[in-house]
């Protein structure tokens, strides 16, 4: 199947309301012209050095997100072009893009990401940080940040129970910071969860953008 075939197959497995997010991270911009002339303009990067000749080379209609780790020295460089940043992790990222937006004149599109999973390595607020963070009113004071939602990834595990337990647990929070903070704020709306392998699951809990690498694009 080429990847026009797999994007068909994949969107006709989805609710309408939800959005493959194309993670192209590793694979050559071939490829992603490939999934562009099948009509994908979402893609996601999680390197700047990688993502910055990809900006430049390819059309300027792609939505280009950050999904990685993101160095407070390297959000100048992508500032001036990214669409959404969905990996805010730390209080620090948060005021640089902000800064780093308004030296651009522009507002970004950011995702708070929730550390949901049992591991330990990813990145991520806990429930709590993020809870205190919105209360204490710093994040709404950043006015050149769009507040889009919340990112999670699951515990790569083979039980779907607990990766079902975990998106449920970040919808049910989603839905409460919703009430709480943005209850006339159409721009939070996101919530962006599921991989290639656990797509189906964050879907039925209740997923508006998906984040499909491998299984659009092979391994990487
Ligand atoms: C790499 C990556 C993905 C895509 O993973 P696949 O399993 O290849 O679909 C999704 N989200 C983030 C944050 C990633 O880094």
């Amino acid at each position: 199947m080429d990847i026009a075939e797999k994007l068909e197959r994949l969107k006709s497995e989805l609710p309408e309301n939800v959005r493959i997010l194309a993670v192209s991270k590793f694979h050559p911009e071939s490829v992603i012209m490939e999934a562009y002339r099948a009509g994908q303009r979402i893609f996601g990067e999680n390197r700047v050095q990688e993502l910055l000749p990809k900006y430049e080379h390819l059309p300027k209609d792609i939505e280009w997100h950050f999904i990685g780790h993101l160095q407070v020295n390297k959000v100048k460089y992508i500032a001036p072009f990214i669409h959404a940043i969905q990996s805010i992790d730390s209080l620090k990222i948060a005021e640089t893009v902000n800064k780093e937006a308004n030296k651009c004149n522009r507002k970004i599109r950011v995702f708070l990401q929730i550390h949901i999973a049992q591991e330990e390595q990813k990145f991520g607020f806990s429930y709590d940080e993020a809870a205190d963070l919105l209360k204490s009113g710093v994040l709404g004071s950043m006015t050149n940040l769009d507040i889009a939602g919340l990112m999670g990834m699951a515990t790569l595990t083979d039980n779907s129970t607990q990766i079902r337990n975990e998106f449920h647990r970040l919808r049910c929070f989603f839905q409460q910071l919703k009430n709480d903070y943005f209850a006339d704020n159409d721009s939070f709306c996101e919530l962006s969860c599921g991989m290639s392998d656990d797509y189906p699951i964050a879907v039925n809990e209740g997923s508006t953008m998906i984040r499909i690498g491998s299984k659009l694009f092979g391994p990487r």
